[in-house]
């Protein structure tokens, strides 16, 4: 049996034609499943019948099974989806006002390994197909949708941030179909500016999304030299700033917006200092020469989560409000993110919480890691509505 959240609406139409239908007919069936949530072939009541006996017998639409679910007092909601094997995944969904965002995951812990990321101190463990990631949309529209009993064409999800567990572009194959998904007017139709890519830098698969899925780009920046970025974000080594930074110049001729996000997360006495900020100043406007180009950005700087592996610690408000005050005086849009969720573990980097390190970070060998998961269902879980905006005029 097929999963039908694995295509995109191209790859419906193949798998109609090897049921020997008309192509045209996995428009019909796309809407019935990501515009209706709905499962069953019998209930696509415009569909041909012989259509929906061959689903029936051929295909099946399986969303990930919840392992939990936990609601924070500020509306966010974490889901914790157990994908088999023993691995687990976890989605959050930041209600605001105007807009409900969807934090994706793309892979099930991840090889990257940034000193400040409690996902990447878990270890890899394996990649998303691409049912997977468009499952955890899936389910987070539509019980949203019920819960809140929004009208046919309302929708609860209106911005979805690839920021979850996982490198997005090194699982690129899965990734690129999934975001189609999102983006297609008879799937979630969400425009390109509303659904973001966040990397930590993975230069060639930059290159490559350009051409295939311009999406919104947001680069895990974190350092104002190589020297430190080595150390945060160890991909690094391999794509060094100045070759990122070409590469996300690149990117901005296709881009839906003018400008990349770059992430900053501020960790005390780590990357956060005056010097450093002006240093990242000095990097993103350039000096106009061919050595120093600059980049046009939007800095996002972001609360460090603590986790006790890490050693690292939040740096105080003065010290990100003084390196913020570095950024705007010299002319670049800068933002703190607002700390959501951190009640439930379901802040910025602190995903991972219900997973347990299997990788013994510091005496880890190349031999294959795994993140099982702990299988107890946390508790409480709340089911009643949440505060999500229906407006939806909004970037
Ligand atoms: S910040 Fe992103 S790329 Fe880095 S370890 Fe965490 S999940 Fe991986």
């Amino acid at each position: 049996m097929v999963n039908l959240l694995q295509f995109d609406r191209a790859g419906l139409g193949d798998f109609c034609e090897q049921l020997g239908e008309k192509r045209f007919r996995a428009t019909q069936l796309f809407r019935w499943i990501h515009q209706r949530g709905e499962r069953d072939p019998a209930a696509m009541t415009d569909l041909a019948r012989s259509l929906r006996e061959k689903l029936a017998t051929h295909a099946v639409i399986e969303p990930l099974p919840v392992a939990s679910e936990q609601v924070a007092a500020d509306g966010t909601i974490k889901w914790l989806f157990d994908i088999g094997g023993g691995d687990a995944v976890e989605t959050v969904f930041i209600p605001e006002t105007g807009r409900g965002t969807l934090c994706i995951s793309s892979q099930a812990g991840c090889a990257v390994n940034c000193r400040f990321c409690a996902t990447g101190h878990q270890g890899f463990s394996r990649n998303l197909t691409t049912a997977e990631i468009v499952a955890q949309l899936w389910h987070a529209e539509f019980e949203l949708r019920r819960r809140l009993a929004l009208a046919p064409g309302e929708r609860a999800i209106t911005n979805v941030v690839m920021m979850g567990m996982g490198e997005p572009l090194q699982n690129y194959a899965a990734l690129v179909p999934a975001l189609r998904t999102m983006l297609d007017d008879h799937g979630y139709g969400l425009s390109r500016r509303r659904v973001t890519v966040s990397t930590s830098g993975v230069v060639p698969m930059i290159d490559r999304l350009r051409e295939d899925c311009p999406v919104a780009l947001a680069v895990s920046l974190h350092a104002p030299d190589d020297a430190l970025r080595d150390e945060l974000v160890p991909l690094n080594r391999k794509y060094p700033i100045a070759e990122l930074l070409a590469s996300c110049r690149d990117y901005l001729e296709r881009a839906p917006r003018d400008f990349i996000t770059l992430e900053y997360c501020m960790l005390d006495g780590v990357n956060d200092s005056p010097e450093q900020a002006a240093a990242l100043l000095a990097l993103v406007r350039g000096d106009g020469s061919a050595a120093s180009p600059g980049l046009s950005c939007k800095i996002n700087l972001i609360p460090f989560n603590p986790f006790p592996e890490s050693g690292l610690h939040r740096s105080p408000a003065a010290s990100v409000a003084a390196f913020a005050a570095v950024l705007l005086d010299g002319g670049i849009v800068t933002t703190v993110r607002k700390t959501r969720g951190d009640d439930i573990a379901a802040a910025c980097g602190q995903l991972a919480g219900e997973v347990q390190d299997r990788t013994r970070i510091g005496e880890r060998t190349d031999r294959e890691v795994r993140v099982r998961v702990e299988r107890r269902v946390a508790a409480p879980v709340s089911r009643g509505p949440v505060p999500v905006a229906r407006e939806r005029s909004v970037s």
